[in-house]
Parts: structure tokens; C-alpha cells; sequence
């Protein structure tokens, strides 16, 4: 879950207007028309932030593991993955300390790296009105079996907000395109002080312009809630070998399409109309 802690303050009342987004019209063609890379990835810097930290680290599984542990297993993942793939200059961001202090530690340290995305990586857990209590390795644990899947969430308060915007939804068809369902409880009002704006329905990605690590941040951001791990089946798949697979799979296949329409001559050619 998107706890309190990650947020600069918390409004209940939030506006759920669908607004209109501003999708550069290059995504589609770059989809279907596979091309030499026009990106030089060995200069493209890509920051893969851990979310939490060792001492505040977030949501409880239902099986009663940290999310942080999920968080850094799985950027750690991506991180090699896209070193792989000629991404030499991929940041694997850990901080540490409490929650709070860390937010903003974190933001001035990736504005430090003339980065050229951020991604910061979760595990979404639901509201403590939601939970259930069921009995795991003889503890008392939470769980909620209600809901499940992976959300993008990008805010409006970000320098490049079209930037992000695009790089959230390229990530989120590649899921959708490898069978993933993105969380469609965020809209509904028994999400409460969590409900969001969905503004790219085909994609999965929402609206959440408090969050510090996205509005704080001087590149392009989105915040990667991977899946539920306090959804009892899904955090099995959280972690199978399959499901990171698919998730490493997608991340690959929208951070390329990325690089490529952020290469300075595209850009050029284009227009780019990214700061709000
Ligand atoms: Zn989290």
C-alpha cells in the first residue's frame, strides 16, 4: 500500500474528474514497428529506487515478510537485467533510515545522478479496514484476498509529467500484453483516502501527484507497484521465477522503447512538449 508515510500530505477529498492526458502520438508506431535502437543506452541512465528502507520497510505480506524485501529483490533483478541489455549506467537506489527522512534523502540523491528515468519499485498491500486475520506458521497474520495485480502511478507534479506519463503507460501494455491485470480498486470510493484518478484505463496507470519521490524528482518518474503481497495468492506468484520473469520481461521492453523516443533527434523531429 501507499502508506502515509510516502505522501507530502493526505486530502480526502479527491478530485476523480478524468482528465484528458497528453500521449505523444509516437507510442503506437514505436510499438508495432520494431527499429534499430536510435538511443545510445550506454549514456541512458535509468535509477531503480528501492522502495522503503530496512528499518521502515513498509507493507506486511500475508505471510508476514517486509516489503522491502520484495522491493529490493526484485529491482535487483531489473537492475542486472537491464545492465545486460547495454543499460550500463542503471542505478540500483537503496536508502536507509525512517520513512520520512528517507523520501527526501532519496529524491536529493537521484537528482544528483543526471538520471534520465526513475522508477521506484513496490508491493501494494489494501487499507487496514480491508485485512483479514488467519493463522500462518502459527501467527496471527493479515491478509485481503479481495483485490490483486500491478498499478502505475505517476504525479502531475512532476517536471516531466509527459515523459512520465508515457513511460508508465509503455510499461503497463507490456504487462497487459503478457496477461497482467492492473489493480482496479483504486477507483472504487472503498479505497478511501487511497482512491486515485485512473488516467490511462487501457494501461493501468494512475494519478498521484503527493508522492514525494515522484514529485520531488527532476526526470521523468513513476511509482511500480509489482503486485499484492497481502493477497495470499498472488504474493506465491510474487515470488515465482514466472511472474518476475514477465515483470523483468515488460520493464525491458518499455525502458528500450523509452531510450529510443527520448534520443535527442527524435525529440527534435517530434517536439518535445515535456515540462508543465
Ligand atoms: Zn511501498
Amino acid at each position: 500500500m501507499l502508506t502515509a508515510s510516502i505522501v507530502a500530505s493526505l486530502s480526502l477529498a479527491v478530485p476523480l474528474g478524468i482528465s484528458k492526458p497528453a500521449w505523444p502520438k509516437e507510442i503506437e508506431p514505436a510499438r508495432s514497428e520494431p527499429k534499430p535502437s536510435k538511443c545510445d543506452r550506454s549514456q541512458f541512465r535509468v535509477v531503480l529506487d528501492v522502495g522503503h528502507t530496512i528499518d521502515a520497510p513498509g507493507a506486511i505480506s500475508a505471510r508476514n515478510v517486509p516489503e522491502y524485501d520484495f522491493n529490493l529483490r526484485l529491482a535487483k533483478y531489473l537492475e542486472r537485467s537491464l545492465i545486460e541489455d547495454g543499460f550500463a549506467k542503471t542505478v540500483l537506489l537503496v536508502t536507509g533510515g525512517r520513512a520520512r527522512p528517507s523520501l527526501f534523502k532519496r529524491v536529493a540523491r537521484v537528482n544528483g545522478l543526471s538520471a534520465n528515468l526513475l522508477v521506484s519499485i513496490h508491493h501494494d498491500s489494501v487499507p487496514d479496514s480491508l485485512m483479514e486475520s488467519w493463522e500462518f506458521e502459527g501467527k496471527e497474520s493479515h491478509f485481503s484476498d479481495r483485490f490483486r495485480g500491478h498499478s502505475i502511478f505517476v504525479s502531475y507534479d512532476n517536471p516531466h509529467l509527459d515523459r512520465s506519463l508515457l513511460f508508465g503507460r509503455l510499461l503497463g501494455k507490456e504487462l497487459k500484453d503478457r496477461g497482467l491485470q492492473y489493480a482496479r480498486q483504486y477507483t472504487q470510493p472503498i479505497m478511501g483516502r487511497y482512491q486515485r484518478e485512473l488516467v490511462d484505463p487501457g494501461a493501468g496507470v494512475y494519478r498521484y501527484d503527493k508522492l514525494i519521490v515522484l514529485k520531488g524528482t527532476q526526470m521523468p518518474a513513476v511509482l511500480f507497484e509489482a503486485g499484492s503481497i497481502i493477497n495470499r495468492e498472488e504474493e506465491l506468484e510474487m515470488n515465482s521465477a514466472e511472474r518476475l520473469d514477465l515483470i523483468n520481461a515488460s520493464l525491458r521492453a518499455a525502458v528500450k522503447m523509452f531510450c529510443n523516443l527520448s534520443s535527442p533527434t527524435l525529440r527534435a523531429r517530434t517536439g518535445n512538449s515535456a515540462t508543465r
